[in-house]
């Protein structure tokens, strides 16, 4: 931690393939790649990190065959910090093609209809072979809303599975798991507080995964739906109890409203779809709020997606061409799309970590959240 005001911090992470500088957004590169744009593009948007998905590298093209390749680093030509989750979401979201037991989740791809068994252990395997700067915990994502014993079970089957995700991490550390090919002997490993909407078992969450120990730790099941306002609760009461000198994540969150406000409450770094597929819906972030592009309003406007914007397409394309590109169907479209709401998510992050080093973090919050 470099800075600090009221609860917010700025910092530094430091992995094997460099320094994030937090708070950070993620972007999601689903398959190994951020939809619509390219790594360059995203580089010099100012991207320091970026979030791959387990589930579907496993499936395709396999974690054996980008092993082989050297890593996922090397496979898609990324030189900064990979951060990996760790499939659990996406298997969880698989409903009626998905059984969890106390061993782990079997399911079904999505692709092929093939039986696979992902357990805390595999997961990790996985990503020792994708070679990640950041290996995730194996948890369980239970649809909310859900009662009070249905959610506990539920945290308490992720503490289990944390403490095995933990010790077989370990042991691949150590080299005692053969078969597994390690391509990044740097990687950390981030533990996950669930307990839903309850306070008292986030909570409790929250201090089991930290006595197991991680490298540093994520908050997970939010953003699944819930109000704001709850979510914003269950934030500040779980970061005061994980360790301040470590990295917070608040997994799948959200817009730029919510990383602010969850900054304000203790978080460090954020992943979220939202910038890259609301642009391909035609959906673009700016300062004074969102657009949709294919409204016929804009059809005539010569004026820049957001004048405050330094990006390439508010630099050189007008509203009415890229209305046109997504009217037709044009590939453009989401890349355009994409480099502006991808610039916008990041210039807030740096206008966050702006402030926090000038000590006016609380000035750019109200700013922000005016519009
Ligand atoms: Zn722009």
């Amino acid at each position: 931690m470099t800075h600090a005001e009221g609860r917010a911090r700025a910092g530094v992470l430091s992995t094997p393939h460099g320094d994030v500088e937090t708070p950070a957004f993620m972007p999601v590169g689903t398959q190994g790649a951020v939809k619509g744009i390219t790594h360059r593009d995203l580089e010099s948007a100012g991207a320091d990190i970026l979030l791959s998905n387990t589930y579907h590298l496993y499936l395709r093209p396999g974690d054996d065959l980008i092993a082989r390749r050297g890593g996922l680093h090397r496979f898609i030509g990324w030189t900064k910090p990979i951060l990996t989750d760790s499939g659990g979401y996406q298997v969880f979201s698989l409903a009626g093609r998905r059984k969890i037991a106390e061993e782990g989740a079997r399911f079904q791809s999505h692709l092929d209809g093939s039986d696979h068994l992902l357990t805390p252990e595999k997961a990790a395997d996985i990503q020792a072979q994708l070679g990640s700067d950041i290996s995730m915990v194996f948890d369980e994502c239970l649809a909310l809303p859900a009662d009070t014993s249905a959610v506990r079970t539920s945290m308490e089957r992720t503490v289990r599975w944390a403490c095995r995700a933990r010790e077989h991490f370990l042991a691949i550390r150590a080299g005692r798991v053969p078969g597994v090919v390690v391509t990044n002997p740097g990687q950390a490993q981030f533990g996950i507080v669930q307990g839903g909407t309850y306070l008292d078992l986030r909570e409790e969450s929250a201090k089991r995964t930290v006595e197991i120990g991680f490298e540093a730790y994520a908050i997970g099941g939010l953003s699944v739906g819930e109000p704001p306002e709850t979510m914003y609760d269950i934030v500040e009461h779980t970061t005061p109890f994980l360790p301040a000198d470590r990295p917070r994540y608040l997994m799948g969150v959200g817009t730029p409203e919510d990383i602010v406000q969850a900054v304000a409450r203790g978080v460090d770094m954020f992943d979220c779809v939202l910038p890259t597929r609301n642009a391909r819906n035609g959906q673009l972030f700016t300062r004074v709020g969102r657009i949709n592009i294919k409204n016929a309003q804009y059809a005539e406007d010569d004026g820049p997606v957001d004048p405050d914007c330094g990006c390439y397409t508010c630099r050189t394309f007008s509203r009415a061409y890229l209305r046109h590109l997504y009217a037709v169907n044009e590939i453009n479209a989401a890349t355009l799309n994409t480099l502006h709401n991808l610039h916008f998510y990041l210039d807030t992050l740096r206008g966050i970590r702006e402030s926090l080093k000038f000590g006016r973090f609380e000035t750019f919050r109200d700013e922000f959240l005016q519009h």
